[in-house]
């Protein structure tokens, strides 16, 4: 198997590479190197800067109005932005609803709603998690009834990712009783200004204000949000799920992170201590082959096959490796590594620190947060579950 690229490929690099140290502003890339906090400025600035170059929707075919790349093309960007310090892109839109829309949503949704996902103007949130529906999804409560040409929707969706950013949620809603759980669901577009809307915060274990809660008192929504067919919303929901977990493994991120590992390692002295060198060295092959499945899952789903069931398995591995970065951080760092601050996560801060290495202060409230990546997304336990039937049958 030849694993290098072309040089056409090796050109597309540069190319990507010398626009994002041109375009990358030095203040969001430091926030990223340094594992700071990123506001709500920092990600939506730099969503509209990809999004003026057409690379938001980087997935995007052309006929949508992206740029149409391969697989290939695709991971090189992702890891070159990566690389040099742009923040994730939140998946919400760009990466989430929108393939949705793209391929079940009418032509009237398409235009209305994918140009305010192209270019970062619009902020999506995801409801499909309820209290008491989160592994089994199917279970969701949240009641859409038809009323002449609206939907009246009443209930609550939880966990909702930076809710209090959102403009427009996308909806899994019980529209029927009858029959399964499944086939009585379906896919709503909901404007989160719409009166009847409350978004409250949960606050999370590292301290920060992440996810919230969404209640819905008799909200209108136009039928015309409906996408596709009226209790079809599970078949839409599993193909966004596909794109949601691939997008977790996050690979590019994690190197970027072997590199912030190594820096903390050295400037601790425990960077040549030969245990501690195995546990970088066993992270870092893990890394080399989570790429490669990335990158088999990505020409699986240019080849038009459902690459879900894979999408599990790469669920898995980037959220544990994901895990084992932040601990390996507070290994590195000790005793030292221990206090929580939540300050220090801000950019520019300038307490005191045990131990005087400013690298190691937020290293707590990441090593907490990053708990999170073996649940969201569906459990890694439930993954596991899907991997066992479907791909060991
Ligand atoms: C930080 C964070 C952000 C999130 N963001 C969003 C978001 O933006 N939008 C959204 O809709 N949702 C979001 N979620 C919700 C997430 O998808 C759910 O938390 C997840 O699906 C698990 O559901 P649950 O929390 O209800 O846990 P439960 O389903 O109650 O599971 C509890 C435990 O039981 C285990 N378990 C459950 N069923 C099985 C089984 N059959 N076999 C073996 N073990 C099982 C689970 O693995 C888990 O350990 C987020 C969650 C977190 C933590």
């Amino acid at each position: 198997m030849d694993l290098s690229f072309t040089p056409e490929e090796q050109k597309f690099r540069e190319e990507v590479r010398a626009w994002v140290k041109e375009n990358l502003p030095h203040e969001i890339s430091h926030k990223v190197h340094n594992a700071l906090e990123l506001t709500r400025d920092d990600l939506q600035g730099w969503a509209k800067i990809l999004g003026k170059k057409g690379w938001l929707g980087y997935g995007w075919p052309k006929e949508f109005g992206g740029p149409g790349w391969t697989a290939i093309q695709r991971h090189l960007f992702e890891e070159e932005t990566a690389l040099a310090g742009a923040p994730r892109i939140i998946p919400f839109g760009p990466v989430m609803v929108a393939p949705v829309i793209m391929a079940f949503g009418n032509a009237e949704q398409q235009k209305r709603f994918l140009p305010g996902i192209a270019s970062g103007e619009v902020w999506w949130s995801q409801g499909y998690s309820e209290p008491g529906s989160g592994s089994d999804l199917a279970s969701v409560k949240t009641k859409a009834e038809r009323q002449g040409d609206k939907y009246i929707v009443n209930g609550q969706k939880t966990w909702t990712t930076l809710g209090q950013y959102g403009d427009w949620m996308f909806n899994l809603v019980r529209t029927s009783n009858e029959g399964k759980p499944q086939t009585g669901i379906s896919f709503l577009l909901l404007d989160m200004k719409s009166p009847g809307v409350t978004v409250r915060p949960i606050k999370l274990l590292d301290g920060g204000h992440e996810v919230n809660e969404v209640f819905f008192d008799n909200v209108e929504v136009p039928a015309e949000n409906l996408i596709g067919e009226e209790n079809k919303g599970w078949t839409y929901a599993k193909h966004l799920l596909s794109h949601e977990r691939t997008n977790i493994a996050d690979v590019n991120r994690a190197k970027r992170e072997l590199e912030r590992l190594k820096r903390i390692a050295k400037s601790e002295g425990v960077y040549d201590e030969p245990r501690f060198r195995d546990e970088v060295a066993k992270l870092e092959v893990d890394i080399v082959a989570l790429e490669m499945m990335v990158l088999r899952v990505l020409s699986a789903a240019t080849s038009g096959k459902n690459s879900l069931d894979v999408a599990g398995l790469l669920k898995i591995r980037g959220s544990e490796i994901q895990q084992r970065y932040s601990e390996l951080m507070m290994l590195a760092g000790g005793p030292y590594s221990l206090p929580l601050i939540r300050e220090a996560m801000e950019a520019g801060w300038q307490g005191n620190f045990p131990g005087g290495n400013p690298a190691l202060a937020p290293l707590t409230s990441t090593f907490f947060n990053m708990r999170k990546t073996t649940i969201y997304g569906g459990s890694n336990e439930v993954q596991r579950n899907i991997v066992a039937q479907t791909v060991l049958g």
